[in-house]
């Protein structure tokens, strides 16, 4: 069983409709976490309880003429909002968390709608049929066909995001493309080259929105951002370039985490036998211009998610000694040479062969003995 979590593309009435759920969900949880604090000293049980709550919310306030609004909208969100804080409450029985708190709109917009009548297909392509609430577009498609009962809509920022789980295995692919092994040399100027001279690039875009949150932030750097012991408020400009900078940090983030994702599981499924770099990610990082670069590309998430996909996609993921000098060897006749960082094309003093300096490393790596490689853990830190 696993989750799957897609993006909807919706138009100005969706919009609406999916909000307008999203304050019945939350209309309904808080209205059910009054009633149940009104019941709490009763000596019933606790199904019994929720269970008459439930009765007076069908049969009574639904009816009130300043709930009529309710009777507009998909009756599912109500019971899974019933299902939600009853959940709550199972957590604060057992004593995992405190009593379930009013939600609130300001911590986010979410609702689960089901089908009641059991699982429902999902053929594969952009369209999704959510249960009584409709058919909408998907801004990237379903691959295959699929059931599924529960969905749960959710917003971050201005997107909305559909969820729900099917009960299946994700079937590894049965055999790699590539069987020999592959060096991958990770650079700050190229972000992943591979021996075979596939390179993976750091998309545009997040350069650029790394470069507007950087505008961002000095151009606010005189706000009044407010201070508890002065006692002054945070000014409304200032409360609005929080907003914004969130947002934006928020986009960085997701973009950065995609690319990595998408990167590393088709590495994964492509080549069966990979290997990489030791980072020395402390060390790198205590050179002023090469932290950014190392700590903000991700080189250890990069590594970090190639070790855990490896026992789902079979692939054998090994770390190359850290002393191993890859981008100072020639790739063609093993002479070692001084490679300045400012130089970009390998050129041997050897034999003369020149080669693209993270290609010529990549390729020492997939070729370096056996003696200088270990199998990569999950449980490897970056430093030992
Ligand atoms: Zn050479």
């Amino acid at each position: 069983m696993y989750a799957i979590k897609l993006e909807l593309k919706l138009n100005n009435c969706e919009r609406t409709l999916m909000k307008r759920h999203a304050g019945y969900a939350r209309f309904c949880y808080n209205m059910v976490r009054t009633l149940y604090l009104g019941v709490m000293d009763i000596k019933v049980s606790r199904t019994r309880k929720l269970g008459l709550i439930k009765k007076t919310f069908t049969n009574f306030i639904k009816k009130q003429p300043e709930y009529q609004w309710t009777n507009t909208l998909s009756s599912r969100v109500y019971q899974n909002a019933f299902i939600a804080f009853n959940r709550g409450l199972e957590r604060f029985v057992k004593g995992g968390s405190g009593f379930p708190n009013f939600k609130r709109k300001k911590s986010g917009d979410s609702f689960t709608v089901d089908s009641s009548n059991g699982p429902i297909f999902l053929s594969a392509g952009n369209r999704i049929k959510i249960p009584t609430l409709g058919t909408f577009r998907l801004k990237e498609a379903i691959g295959y066909n699929c059931c599924s009962q529960t969905f749960t809509i959710s917003r971050t920022a201005d997107k909305w995001y559909v969820s729900f789980t099917v009960k299946a295995d994700k079937i590894p692919p049965l055999y790699h493309f590539v069987c020999e092994p592959t060096g991958i040399d990770l650079g700050v100027s190229t972000f992943a080259t591979l021996s075979d001279g596939t390179v993976y690039q750091l998309p545009g875009s997040l350069k650029k929105a790394k470069i507007k949150l950087g505008k961002l932030q000095y151009r606010n750097r005189n706000k009044q951002l407010g201070n508890k012991k002065l006692g002054t408020k945070k000014s409304k400009n200032a409360q609005k370039f929080e907003r914004n900078f969130g947002k934006q940090h928020a986009n960085i983030a997701s973009r950065r985490r995609d690319f990595l994702q998408k990167t590393t599981t088709e590495i994964s499924k492509k080549y069966a036998h990979i290997r990489i770099e030791d980072l020395n990610i402390s060390g790198m990082a205590a050179n002023h211009k090469l932290a950014e670069a190392v700590l903000g590309s991700g080189f250890y998430e990069f590594r970090r998610e190639l070790v855990y996909k490896s026992p789902i996609y079979g692939t054998v993921v090994e770390v190359v000694d850290r002393w191993y000098p890859s981008s100072k060897t020639c790739s063609n006749c093993d002479h070692v040479q001084p490679m300045p960082l400012k130089e970009r094309v390998f050129v041997c003093e050897a034999c003369g062969n020149s080669c693209n300096r993270d290609l010529n490393a990549a390729i020492n790596l997939a070729s370096v003995s056996r003696d200088r490689v270990r199998m990569a853990s999950p449980e490897l830190t970056p430093v030992e």
